[in-house]
């Protein structure tokens, strides 16, 4: 009982911590849309800066300001950019509750919102049989297959 409370409270954290941070915005398509387009965003301004790094060693007259504003936007794209790619990670290990929508931590067995049982696909036989399995030697087959082929 005890490791099952654990289990929820960390997913609730994880979930809570997850929402403050994304807001209405879980959809992992969209952060990767946001963090594609902001890099294409960095790309241009860096282009933008450097014709007028070009310019102002060329002759022609840039003021410092402008460029320093430019640098500015790259800087703040940068830290978009960062933010996004951070809810991407920290979206990778939770899940949206099929009934209620709540955002819930990838393991978790029930939603922590309506209590929904949460199937777990897949791994959950082939974990069990693994564990059973460890001590035999993958390695060995391998090198006996390679020397039967000849
Ligand atoms: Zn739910």
């Amino acid at each position: 009982m005890g490791m099952f409370d654990d289990v929820v409270v960390n997913a609730k954290a994880a979930a809570n911590a997850f929402s403050k941070k994304a807001g209405n915005i879980f959809d992992i398509s969209k952060l990767k849309f946001n963090a594609s387009s902001i890099r294409g965003e960095i790309n241009k301004k860096n282009q933008e800066l450097g014709e007028m790094v070009f310019d102002s060693k060329t002759g022609k007259e840039v003021s410092d300001d402008v460029i320093n504003a430019k640098i500015d936007e790259i800087k703040n794209l940068k830290n978009d950019l960062a933010a996004v790619n951070e809810l991407l990670a920290a979206a990778k290990n939770l899940m949206i509750c099929p009934v209620c929508s709540a955002v819930i931590a990838k393991d978790s067995m029930f939603c922590n919102k309506c209590g929904t049982k949460i199937e777990v696909q897949q791994e959950e036989s082939n974990t069990a049989s693994e564990e059973t399995d460890n001590s035999q030697p993958v390695q060995e087959e391998e090198k006996a297959e390679t020397v039967q082929e000849y």
